[in-house]
């Protein structure tokens, strides 16, 4: 089966295709050859108001389906994506530069554990019975309503099922905004989830840049924001959710700390530190892109660093044997050079890359600092690209301090054999997801999101349950009224 990039149509409204040309038009541009694949057009006010009238409109018929009906929808969907996962996974490197080594195995495979988890959840959301005497309260557990997801372009599929699989096993209905610079694959999701028997109206699609998003979020019929993107974009996203008094998970960027002592296993050590830098061209919220390393180990470290990274396979991302893919965009690979000439002028050394490759498409090498201090912008300010910093470190104490010296919070990691060491260090990051000798992984069964500038909510697991429902408390009287008067 050949994959078609064009789509049929740029939005997905009320269970069919939708086109409106008087919106802006976003051209797709495929990231390894900088060639337009496709184009679609940006909502426009009439479009906006159809997605979220037919959402509002599918929302009630949806929650009144029991639970297990409603997760069996999502199982569906689940097993249809699994299915189509190698054309899913072409779409992905389509929409995004990433190598097919990392879509066919990471992207529709985890949007499908996230409808298969939350398909599975969806039955056993109940609320509480709470004895009080002969009278008793009891709870309901509630879809919020209306729910607008905005997505970031690193993750497509995996953003748009994060966000789809646990607002529809609570009941409630979506519209969902995907980046501008990665608009094709969520169309697909609302596909499957429309053929295994979603209702019309239940999970819709728009195109467009900041300002649609922005209509979406202030438009009174919406009661929840989920957005993932970057900590600026939250800050204007949450303050107009609160003006509307409406509900949100905010999952934004980071700066997160990898640290490695020196009696780490200095493989698993490496390996982590490239996971957490290199992977998706280093275009991932949660790397960890601040790289402690203890004196003692740095020399070993940076030599077996080096070697690895000679290892890897840069170019065409639709060749299987391809490990490093383009950034994402023009403007991304601009935005990482521009950082990797800050970080040459403020005298930080550079180890390995730190070049634009002589090819057609966004390319960039992996790129490694070595001598960073924590005052250097490239160890402050989020690069979201192939750019890692190594500093030094002595002691714990130290190592922990300057960790958390940061806005953020979304990531942190520790490489240690000394695992009372490891788990005292995680219980001292100020981070939402930790890892102790490993880095970057993200099962659908555990809780991920950040604390400070990094956001607020979480996704995944049975925590994002929370966050996309509330509770209802029915107070049951048997007995007679007392009133003092
Ligand atoms: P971005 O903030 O530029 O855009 C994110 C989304 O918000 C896009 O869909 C954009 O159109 C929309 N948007 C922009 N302005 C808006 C406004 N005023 N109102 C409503 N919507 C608006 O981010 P990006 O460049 O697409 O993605 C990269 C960022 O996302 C990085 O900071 C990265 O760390 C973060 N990210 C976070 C996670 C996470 O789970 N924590 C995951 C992936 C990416």
């Amino acid at each position: 089966m050949t994959v078609t990039v064009q789509p049929k149509a740029s939005h997905f409204i009320n269970g069919a295709y939708v086109e409106d040309t008087a919106g802006t038009e976003i051209p797709v541009i495929y990231a390894a050859t900088g060639q337009q694949i496709a184009s679609v057009h940006a909502a426009t006010p009439e479009i906006v108001d159809m997605a979220l009238a037919s959402a509002k409109a599918g929302q009630k018929s949806w929650a009144a389906m029991t639970g297990t009906e409603r997760g069996r929808v999502l199982r569906r969907a689940a097993d249809i994506m699994r299915d189509r996962n190698h054309d899913l996974s072409v779409l992905e490197t389509y929409d995004t530069g990433k190598p097919m080594s990392e879509t066919l195995y990471v992207d529709a495979t985890s949007g499908a554990d996230a409808l298969e988890y939350f398909g599975g959840l969806a039955g056993s959301l109940t609320g509480e019975h709470i004895p009080m005497g002969q009278d008793w309260v009891y709870t309901v557990r509630e879809p919020l309503g209306l729910c607008v997801g905005i997505g970031a372009w690193n993750y497509p599929t995996q953003i748009a099922c994060w966000k789809a699989a646990p607002a529809l096993a609570c009941g409630n209905a979506m519209v969902f905004k995907p980046s501008e610079t990665t608009p094709l694959c969520a169309l697909k999701v609302a596909e499957i989830l429309f053929e295994a028997g979603l209702p019309a109206g239940v999970f819709n699609v728009v195109q467009g840049m900041g300002e649609v998003g922005g209509a979406l979020v202030t438009d009174p019929r919406v009661d929840k924001v989920s957005l993932t993107g970057s900590a600026p974009t939250g800050k204007k996203v949450y303050a107009a959710a609160a003006a509307g008094m409406k509900h949100v998970t905010m999952e934004l960027g980071g700066k997160s700390p990898l640290i490695i002592f020196d009696d780490a296993d200095l493989e698993n050590a490496v390996g982590g530190a490239i996971l957490a830098n290199f992977y998706s061209s280093g275009q991932i919220c949660s790397n960890g892109t601040r790289v402690f390393v203890q004196k003692g180990i740095k020399e070993a470290f940076l030599t077996r660093l080096t070697e690895r990274l000679e290892t890897a396979v840069i170019g065409d991302p639709m060749d299987e044997a391809t490990t490093f893919g383009p950034m994402v965009s023009e403007n991304q690979r601009d935005i990482a050079l521009g950082y990797i000439a800050k970080g040459e002028a403020e005298g930080a050394r550079l180890v390995y890359g730190g070049k634009q490759l002589d090819r057609d498409g966004w390319y960039i090498q992996p790129t490694v600092f070595a001598d960073v201090n924590d005052g250097m912008v490239i160890a402050r300010e989020e690069i979201f690209g192939p750019v890692m910093a190594v500093l030094d470190f002595d002691d714990e104490d130290e190592v922990i301090a300057r960790a958390n010296d940061t806005e953020f919070g979304l990531a942190a990691g520790v490489f240690t054999r000394d695992l009372s060491r490891g788990h005292r260090v995680i219980a001292a990051m100020e981070a939402g997801s930790c890892f102790i000798n490993s880095y970057n992984d993200a099962p659908v069964e555990a809780p991920f999101g950040g604390v400070k500038a990094s956001g607020v909510g979480r996704e995944n697991s049975k925590e994002a349950i929370k966050h996309y429902s509330q509770v209802k408390s029915v107070y049951v009287r048997m007995g007679d009224v007392e009133a003092p008067f």
